[in-house]
């Protein structure tokens, strides 16, 4: 196929992307490995951030942006952080004239709620279900405005020239047909890597670390791997549910933790804002609770919202509500949850321009939970969908300026021989390995060496472990059957979350301090020298990259980053 933009991702930064390039008259093409109305976008459920003030006044998107970057403990890109809290309140103004659904309140202005380490209510939001609503109004409009979708292909490569992208190449998932896309830019919005660890909050098969093999294939730097949120509240059982989302938005609505001894522990931690701290901090403390005898009999602590009135956590909370009924046979207007921190977030991923979004690649683009520099060490609650909506307007504007712009394009016989032959080899290797086990093992090891809290000793077994694994691959065998390709996917899957792995695996050794969501064991204190971003290459080379200082304006609200943050290891 022949376009003039490909979106790899029907998630909402694919579709955002897909949806500016159509309406200012671009031809694209959005492929996915999923439906499309099941991207993972549909999994975030408290809301998203736009210093609207509507419940706020004195709220404004300097002050978004001033959170933003001292709770990401100064690691962020400010130009960034400035465009996405600047233009966000824009995002929300689509989605609404776009139809979606967000809470309001009765004299019409839509409802903000606190979100942890905000200074005002600034998270709209619909019940618990922010995200699939937010991915049904994008879906409708990409449809509406003329965006073709693919929802089964799978990409495995893409094409590089010269330094300059000129498209991809993939399979069907369903029947394995070969896919040869060329397009005069790409935009890569294919998701994070947290599906590495073994209690994750996505699901299976998602955030598998494929956007970050691609890029890195295609020639770009991958910056701050070691930056992974660990969401303080995944459910800890049933075994098969674990992992699974217990959105913030039940601490924003009066959630109370407790360890396994009725203990309220955040008073030790944060005792200003207890439950509604950040997420690295909430999640440090639910884990040192755990790790040091105190938990609960399934090993988590407790998250109580049982004192409120029922019908309000029916309205407020649904989803909530009906996955502990669905998922454990639990009320939760009567009955504790027992939850403990999961693999949430990528913070570190593709690295890309501040402002455009552009890779190392020319014509490549990243956006939405690939690209690496909005969240620094630590993403704020209900700001990535914000990213993904600003961002994905943005690169869809620099990506149709690419195309227009291209004058000539080499579309390279060796690079598409490559791609096409990489899957050829895929299919014809026989051997003793499989990729699911071989998965399960690569989880297994970054939740034991490289989880909330690290040491030069974990990271390096690792590392070892890793290299084991990779070995194996060599062995890998791939099936398809009269069923689909899976088999085929688990194998790119994999690859990718080995990649993926060794990265993070090695930036965390590299940040030999505590920050954020990054604790080292035996580095516990924040090292000023360290607030630079890490940019890696696949050689092993991790170059110290310096941050530019925020505007005066925004700078003057956050305090700067010599402000001492507390720490939390007690
Ligand atoms: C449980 C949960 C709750 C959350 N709640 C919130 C919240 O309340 N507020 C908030 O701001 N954020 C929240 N988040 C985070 C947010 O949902 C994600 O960061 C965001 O949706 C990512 O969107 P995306 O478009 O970047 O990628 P995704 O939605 O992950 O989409 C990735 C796309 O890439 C495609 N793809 C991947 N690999 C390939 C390949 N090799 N070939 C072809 N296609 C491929 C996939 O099929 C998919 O279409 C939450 C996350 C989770 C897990």
């Amino acid at each position: 196929m022949a376009t003039s933009v490909l979106v790899i991702g029907t998630g909402a930064a694919g579709l955002q992307a897909a949806i500016e390039l159509a309406e200012r008259g671009v031809q694209v093409l959005c492929v996915g490995k999923r439906r499309h109305d099941d991207a993972h976008t549909v999994l975030a459920s408290g809301g998203i951030n736009a210093a609207l003030g509507t419940m706020d006044p004195e709220d404004s998107w300097e002050q978004h942006a001033a959170d933003t970057l001292s709770e990401g403990y100064w690691l962020s890109d400010p130009t960034s952080v400035e465009i996405l809290a600047r233009e966000a309140p824009r995002a929300i103004n689509d989605l609404v004239r776009w139809g979606a659904r967000l809470a309001h309140e009765d004299d019409g202005r839509l409802t903000q709620r606190f979100f942890g380490a905000h200074r005002y209510r600034r998270t709209c939001f619909a019940g618990d279900y922010t995200g699939r609503e937010i991915q049904r109004v994008l879906v409708e409009r990409a449809l509406a405005v003329g965006v073709e979708m693919r929802d089964d292909v799978y990409v495995t490569r893409l094409l590089v020239h010269g330094g300059r992208v000129f498209g991809a190449y993939g399979f069907g998932v369903n029947d394995g047909s070969r896919w040869l896309i060329v397009a005069d830019a790409v935009v890569l919005a294919a998701g994070g890597h947290t599906r590495i660890w073994r209690r994750s909050s996505s699901r299976r098969d998602e955030n598998t670390g494929d956007a970050m093999r691609l890029a890195v294939l295609a020639g770009c730097r991958l910056r701050d791997m070691e930056l992974v949120q660990f969401h303080p509240t995944g459910m800890v059982y049933p075994e098969e549910s674990a992992g699974t989302l217990v959105t913030e938005a039940v601490r924003g609505e009066g959630g109370i933790l407790r360890n396994g001894l009725g203990e309220r522990f955040m008073e030790r931690y944060d005792p200003e804002r207890l439950e509604l701290s950040t997420r690295d901090r909430v999640a440090l403390a639910n884990y040192s609770e755990i790790a040091e005898g105190r938990g609960t009999e399934h090993g988590g602590v407790l998250l109580d919202i049982s004192h409120l009135d029922r019908d309000l956590i029916l309205e407020r909370l649904p989803r909530m509500y009906r996955q502990f009924l669905d998922l454990a046979m639990l009320d939760i207007s009567t009955t504790p949850m027992e939850v403990a921190p999961t693999a949430h977030y990528s913070m570190g991923g593709v690295r890309v321009d501040g402002e455009t979004h552009v890779t190392d690649v020319a014509g490549l683009f990243a956006v939405g939970e690939c690209a690496a520099g909005v969240h620094g060490a630590n993403r704020l609650g209900g700001n990535s969908l914000a990213e993904c909506l600003v961002f994905g307007r943005i690169v869809g504007a620099e990506a149709g300026r690419a195309s227009a712009e291209l004058d000539v394009q080499v579309r390279d016989r060796a690079a598409i021989d490559e791609a096409r032959e990489e899957v050829d080899a895929m299919l014809s290797r026989r051997g003793d390995e499989f990729a699911r086990p071989l998965q399960r093992a690569l989880r297994d090891l970054m939740s034991e060496h490289c989880g909330v809290v690290r040491s030069e000793e974990g990271l390096r077994g690792g590392l070892h472990l890793l290299e084991e694994l990779r070995e194996r691959t060599s062995a890998l065998e791939v099936r398809p059957d009269i069923a689909g390709h899976a088999d085929l996917t688990h194998a790119f899957d994999l690859h990718g979350s080995l990649l993926a792995g060794r990265a993070t695996l090695e930036c965390a050794l590299e940040r030999r301090e505590t920050r954020g969501a990054h604790n080292r064991g035996d580095f516990p204190e924040q090292d000023p020298a360290l607030r630079v971003s890490l940019v890696w290459k696949p050689n092993g080379e991790i170059v110290h990259a310096p941050i530019a200082p925020p505007s005066a304006a925004v700078a003057a609200l956050a305090g700067g980053p010599d402000v001492e943050v507390g720490r939390l290891l007690e």
